[in-house]
């Protein structure tokens, strides 16, 4: 597949009126009101807040793959992806490819699970749960949303989508996993069955197309089961289940170049499912790929003088909406020695004195408003939002 030439006209395709990590639930629904006719849009029941939740049906073939986004919703990254997806199918930036896809499968797509959780950027729901570890009790109507349409459209394949936080590294090394997934285990023995081998190879092609983009930034999940989360637990109810985690990519706390590479990832793994590609590779490749270890914090400032001592400082930004606006929030999440540990933005101190919100004398896990090295002050400002 020519996904060069496909990435290098991605502006043309892209849903840039839909962008940044905070979205709009409005913007989201009048861009699905827009659809061509071919493109079913259908609501499938309401959320807490009594929000409605929109599925897409499209494409004509026996194949069929179940997508749903935003289960979590502070993790818009690959709801932006499927409009994406959506755009360029209508757009048929590459019609032989395109319509190979809709001949061959059916998709549905519930664009946003929780729309309640992405109005107040939050992980759980309006009812404070994990949508993800309520597969198997259901006591929340977005999982019996996501069960019913499970149960009636009965996919061969489900694209369980999410966000991860920066912190990880795609295996032991200085490299963030901008893109990383999991084929969820089905049992606690973690055997590979049919359906599971299918979502293995399928992930296998996924992580070699995106070699070529993004090389050493794939990682893979571990697969401890458990029945409460909706990936294993539709495993185990034999459709070929992968899970896509959108991470990190250099300074884009946005995502907006990460939800390029999850566009890809999505497009590359349909025509696989269209052409069957996938049943060629040899499932022991899954192991090769690396898995995601919590390497990365955003900020480390090495070699920093505190409390007289030479010591390394690690920050992590929490994610918080403010009027409406989501703002990153560094906060201290570590002195001493961070040998062996990477991050997105790494400062060289040389034993400068460091001072976080004026004062030497600091607590873990302190909001930080200011920090000064010899009473500089240091930037941290993201570079893109
Ligand atoms: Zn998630």
């Amino acid at each position: 597949m020519e996904t060069t030439r496909i990435l290098n006209n991605y502006e043309k395709f892209k849903v840039e009126e839909i962008s940044k990590r905070y979205l709009s639930y409005k913007h989201i629904v009048d861009y699905l009101k827009k659809l061509p006719t071919f493109m079913q849009l259908k609501v499938e029941g309401k959320s807490v807040l009594n929000e409605a939740i929109y599925s897409v049906e499209l494409g004509n073939g026996p194949k069929k793959v179940l997508m749903w986004s935003q289960m979590h919703g502070n993790e818009s990254t690959t709801t932006k992806a499927i409009l994406d997806l959506l755009e360029f199918l209508v757009t048929q930036q590459n019609p032989d490819y395109n319509l190979s896809i809709l001949a061959s499968c059916t998709l549905k797509i519930i664009v946003v699970l929780n729309p309640d959780g992405l109005k107040n950027y939050t992980r759980v729901n309006a009812n404070k749960v994990d949508l993800n570890r309520d597969a198997y009790h259901l006591t929340q109507p977005e999982s019996k949303i996501l069960r019913n349409v499970f149960d009636e459209f009965s996919p061969h394949y489900a694209f369980n989508l999410h966000d991860q936080r920066t912190i990880f590294s795609a295996g032991n090394q200085n490299k963030p996993a901008t893109v990383s997934f999991l084929a969820p285990a089905y049992n606690l023995e973690r055997n590979i069955n049919k359906t599971r081998e299918k979502a293995m190879q399928i992930i296998i092609g996924m992580s070699e197309c995106l070699q070529k983009h993004i090389p050493y930034q794939i990682g893979r999940y571990d697969d401890a089961f458990n029945i409460n989360c909706v990936g294993d637990n539709f495993q185990n109810r034999g459709a070929s289940t992968i899970l896509f985690e959108a991470g990190h990519y250099a300074n884009d706390y946005e995502r907006e170049e990460t939800r390029k590479y999850i566009f890809m990832s999505l497009y590359a793994s349909l025509l696989d499912i269209a052409t069957d590609t996938y049943k060629n590779r040899n499932v022991n490749d899954y192991n090769k790929i690396p898995e995601n270890k919590k390497l990365f914090y955003d900020i480390l400032i090495k070699n920093a003088q505190v409390n007289g001592k030479q010591v390394d400082v690690a920050i992590q930004y929490e994610e918080y909406l403010k009027n409406n606006r989501l703002q990153f929030l560094p906060k201290l999440q570590g002195i001493g020695d961070y040998d062996g540990f990477y991050a997105h933005q790494t400062v060289n101190a040389k034993n400068k004195v460091l001072r976080i919100n004026s004062v030497k004398n600091f607590e873990n896990e302190t909001y930080i408003e200011e920090i000064r090295l010899n009473n500089e002050i240091f930037s941290m400002k993201l570079t893109n939002s």
